[in-house]
Order: structure tokens, then C-alpha cells, then sequence
């Protein structure tokens, strides 16, 4: 019998590539995506110091979004100009291209094309003296190097489909699937899911006062305090309209609901606004409501609650909590 023919060392060095490109195109986490893409730069440049920056739209700096050195991850460094230097000119040329640095080092710089061809960043790899990379590893890194710009820009357009720019907040998108989702699993399975709607109080006047900019800082603010009132990984804090805010609280039953919408309420009135003068102070009305297992009611009829309710908080002199019993 024919003794099977083993592969040899580069089709191994294939198949570590095929499976370090799978995993940088389909991964979601960026954080995974760096650590793969810089691991795996590190094994086929043969180096033990990577960085991978990544380029403001203006090509103007550069910020580093990872860096391993002496095989582990570290904290990035700090941003670089990269206008009138080196890597400017490898970000206009979009080839890559090996350098000196000062200290004397060599470098092999590639640039990340994202999906929109634009150079969205770069990746360095400090060469060992000894190293003398083949054309066919070059080309490998240079393969790399795309599909890491092609994925972060991926990952990107995904972050923008489901969070609000202005606050960080889930966006009325995600509020309505997810809400949705919540629903469904616990008509089929049980549980709870609490629901709170807040609204600032008097905001047009606020815009009108202190301008539009200072408006969308206290939205800003807002958000970063609805976030700390609830629990991370588990509620879901949204921006519901324009200064309505939603927090979907799974496996929450009404009073865990209020508690919730209560804490957020006495931050907000707490919390001293960033203002030009002095402090603002600004208060939030809210309704809550919870649902249990199949309830038999809509999505709207469930939010159509939660409204409610903050209509009542609204009239009956704002600043305070209703909740549908
Ligand atoms: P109430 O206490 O009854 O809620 O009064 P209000 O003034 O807050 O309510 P109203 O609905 O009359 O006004 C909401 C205001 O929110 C009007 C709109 O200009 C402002 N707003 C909505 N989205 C944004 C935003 O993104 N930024 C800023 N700065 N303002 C916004
Ligand atoms: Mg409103
Ligand atoms: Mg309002």
C-alpha cells in the first residue's frame, strides 16, 4: 500500500493561514479581532513586536488599537502624527513597504484597506536582523493585513447599525428586535421582562436656553447614568427617540423594573450637568411596567404601558416614577 503523502511545512504555514483568516472575517468582537490579527502577524512575520494602527479619516494620525510585544498583548501606545513621516507616505501609496526607523530597526509596514478601499490602517511588524522574509511570507502578511482591514471595517458598520452616535445607547433598531426577541422567549419559556421609558423633563427649554450643543451633553451625561443603573451585559439600555430613553430588563419582575427607573431618576436630579457656567441640574420623568410569561398583550400594548404611565408622571409635576400595577 501506497504510504499517504504528508503535507509539507507550508502547506501547514496554508493552513494556519486559512484558519487565521476564518476567524478574522467572521468574528464580531473587535478585541478578538486584534488579538487573532496580531498573533497571527507575529507568527508569519516572524517578530515578536506588532502594532496595528488605525488612521483618522482625514489620514492625519494614527492610533494604535493593539500591540504585542515580546509575545504578549500590551496597551497600545500613544497616537502618532503620521502626516509628512514614512507611513503617511506608505498610507498614500496603499503598498507596503519595509524602512529604518531611527534606532536603527527595520520595519515592515502594511497597509489595511478597508471595505471602501481607503486605507483605514496599518500594521508594523518590527523585523528580527536574522528574519529575511521570503516574497511568498511578505505576501502572506500583506493577505492578513487586508482581511484584518476589511473585518474592523465590518465590525464598524455593525456598531453603527445598533448604537446611537450621539449617546452610545442600543438605537430604536435594536429597542424594537430585541424587545421583540424578549417577548417571544418568555411566551415559549417563562420569566419576566421589565420595562422602564424616561423622558427628561422640559429638554425644549433647556435647548432653547442653553443652546442645541448643550442639550445633546446632557443626553451624553444621561447616558452614561442610565448605563450605571443597570445592569451590564443583561438590561438593555436604549435611545428610544430623541430625549426618550428605554431600558429592556430581561428575567425583571415590576418592582425590580422601579427600583431600576428609581435609581436613574435620583442620579439624574443628583448629578451636576457639564455646563458652560455652572452646573445644570435636570430631572427625569418615567414609567415602568413588567409582563410575565405568554401575557397575551403586543409589543405596542406593552410599551403603550410604559407610556402611559409617563404621561401621568409628566402631569402629575414630573420628576418622579409611575408604575402600571
Ligand atoms: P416634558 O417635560 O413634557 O417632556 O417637556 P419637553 O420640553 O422635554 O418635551 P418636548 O417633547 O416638548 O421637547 C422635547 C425636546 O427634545 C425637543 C427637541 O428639540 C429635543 N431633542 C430631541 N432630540 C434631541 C437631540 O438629539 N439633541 C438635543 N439637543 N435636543 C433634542
Ligand atoms: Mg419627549
Ligand atoms: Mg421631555
Amino acid at each position: 500500500m501506497e504510504a499517504e503523502t504528508l503535507p509539507s511545512d507550508s502547506d501547514y504555514t496554508h493552513l494556519r493561514l486559512g484558519e487565521a483568516a476564518h476567524v478574522i472575517a467572521s468574528e464580531t468582537d473587535r478585541d478578538r479581532v486584534v488579538e487573532t490579527a496580531l498573533r497571527n502577524l507575529s507568527h508569519f512575520g516572524r517578530s515578536e513586536h506588532v502594532e496595528l494602527l488605525l488612521i483618522d479619516e482625514e489620514s492625519i494620525s494614527a492610533k494604535s488599537i493593539g500591540l504585542l510585544a515580546d509575545g504578549k498583548i500590551k496597551k497600545p501606545t500613544e497616537d502618532i502624527q503620521i502626516t509628512g513621516t514614512v507611513l503617511g507616505e506608505i498610507v498614500g501609496e496603499k503598498c507596503m513597504r519595509t524602512y529604518i526607523t531611527s534606532n536603527g530597526c527595520e520595519r515592515l509596514c502594511v497597509p489595511m484597506i478597508g471595505s471602501n478601499e481607503r486605507v483605514i490602517g496599518l500594521t508594523i511588524i518590527d523585523l528580527d536582523s536574522e528574519s529575511n522574509l521570503t516574497d511568498s511570507e511578505k505576501e502572506k502578511i500583506n493577505i492578513l493585513s487586508m482581511m484584518i482591514g476589511v473585518s474592523l471595517d465590518r465590525i464598524r458598520y455593525i456598531q453603527m447599525s445598533m448604537f446611537d452616535k450621539l449617546t452610545g445607547l442600543y438605537n430604536r433598531r435594536q429597542f424594537d428586535i430585541r424587545l421583540k426577541e424578549e417577548m417571544a422567549r418568555i411566551k415559549r419559556y417563562g420569566g419576566s421582562i421589565g420595562l422602564v421609558m424616561a423622558d427628561i423633563d422640559y429638554f425644549k427649554r433647556l435647548n432653547d436656553t442653553y443652546g442645541h450643543l448643550q442639550g445633546d451633553i446632557v443626553l451624553q451625561e444621561m447616558a452614561v447614568i442610565l448605563r450605571d443603573a443597570v445592569r451590564k451585559n443583561v438590561d438593555i439600555p436604549c435611545r428610544f427617540g430623541g430625549e426618550e430613553l428605554m431600558i429592556i430588563m430581561p428575567n425583571t419582575d415590576v418592582e425590580g423594573a422601579f427600583s431600576a427607573a428609581e435609581r436613574f431618576r435620583v442620579s439624574c436630579e443628583e448629578h451636576p450637568f457639564t455646563a458652560q457656567d455652572k452646573p445644570l441640574t435636570v430631572t427625569v420623568s418615567g414609567g415602568v411596567a413588567a409582563i410575565e410569561g405568554d401575557s397575551g398583550i403586543t409589543v405596542n400594548e406593552f410599551i403603550g404601558r410604559v407610556d402611559t404611565m409617563l404621561y401621568k408622571a409628566k402631569e402629575s409635576g414630573r420628576n418622579r416614577i409611575y408604575v402600571w400595577r
